[in-house]
C-alpha cells in the first residue's frame, strides 16, 4: 500500500465513524436503539466490523448484547457532525433551491468538508435556523447565542427590510429568465448596494442617484446580507 492509499483509507474510515455517529444519533432521536443488526444493514458487516471496534476503543460507543449505545463522548462527537449536515440541507434547500433528493446527497458529503469557521458564516447567513427542512432539530452553535446573534450581519429576502436598512444583494432566488433579465436591466444585481428609502405605500431603496419601487412579490426573490441597521 503506498502512503497516498494509505492516506484515503484512514479518510474514509473517518468519514464512516462520522456516519455511524450520525445513523445512530438519528435513531436515538426517533426514540430507536441501534443494535448490530441495523448497523450491518445499513454500511455493511464488513465496513462495520473495521471500524466499531476502534470506535469503541475511542470510547464513542458501548455495546451490550448486540445493544450500540452512543457515549457521551460520541455525543459530542455526532452534535457538529449533525449540525454540518442539517445546515448544508437549509442551505441547498432554501438558497440554492436544490431537490430533496439531491439535496440529501449533497448535505452527506458536504458535513465531511466544511469547518466550524464557514459552518458558523453559513449559520448567519440563513439566519441561524432551528429546524432542518425535514422538521429535526439543528443543534446550535456558539454563533446561535443572543447576545452574539445581534452583533451578526443577517440574511434574508428584500421584502422582510425595515425603512433604512443598508444591505447589499447577494443572489436573485427568482427562477424566471424574464425577471432576471428585467432586474438585471434596472441594476439590480447581486453586488449591488442600497438603502431602503421607505416601505410604504410601496418599497422603494435607493441606490446612487437611482430611486427604485420593487414590487414585494419581486423583493422576496432577492436576497440580500445586511449591512447596517
Ligand atoms: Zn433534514
Ligand atoms: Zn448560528
Amino acid at each position: 500500500m503506498t502512503i497516498i492509499e494509505k492516506k484515503e483509507n484512514s479518510m474514509q474510515d473517518s468519514f464512516i465513524d462520522d456516519e455511524v455517529l450520525e445513523f445512530m444519533w438519528v435513531t436515538g432521536e426517533e426514540q430507536e436503539t441501534t443494535n448490530l443488526e441495523s448497523l450491518y444493514n445499513k454500511f455493511g458487516k464488513e465496513t462495520v466490523g473495521v471500524v466499531l471496534s476502534a470506535m469503541v476503543e475511542k470510547k464513542l460507543l458501548t455495546i451490550h448484547d448486540s445493544i450500540i449505545h452512543l457515549t457521551e463522548t460520541g455525543r459530542k462527537k455526532a452534535t457538529p457532525i449533525i449540525r454540518r449536515h442539517r445546515l448544508a440541507e437549509r442551505l441547498l434547500n432554501d438558497v440554492l433551491g436544490v431537490s430533496d433528493e439531491v439535496f440529501e446527497r449533497g448535505a452527506c458529503q458536504f458535513e465531511h468538508f466544511i469547518n466550524e469557521d464557514i459552518t458558523a458564516s453559513i449559520c448567519m447567513l440563513l439566519g441561524h435556523p432551528t429546524v432542518c427542512p425535514h422538521g429535526k432539530n439543528i443543534p446550535p452553535g456558539e454563533c446561535c447565542s443572543h447576545t452574539k446573534r445581534k452583533l451578526q450581519p443577517v440574511f434574508g429576502p428584500l421584502s422582510r427590510l425595515r425603512t433604512g436598512i443598508k444591505a447589499k444583494i447577494v443572489y436573485l432566488s427568482t427562477g424566471s429568465q424574464e425577471s432576471l433579465d428585467w432586474l438585471s436591466s434596472i441594476g439590480v444585481v447581486p453586488g449591488l448596494e442600497f438603502t431602503v428609502h421607505h416601505r410604504k405605500p410601496s418599497l422603494v431603496i435607493r441606490f446612487g442617484e437611482t430611486q427604485l419601487a420593487l414590487d414585494d412579490e419581486i423583493a422576496r426573490y432577492i436576497y440580500v446580507r445586511i449591512i447596517t441597521s
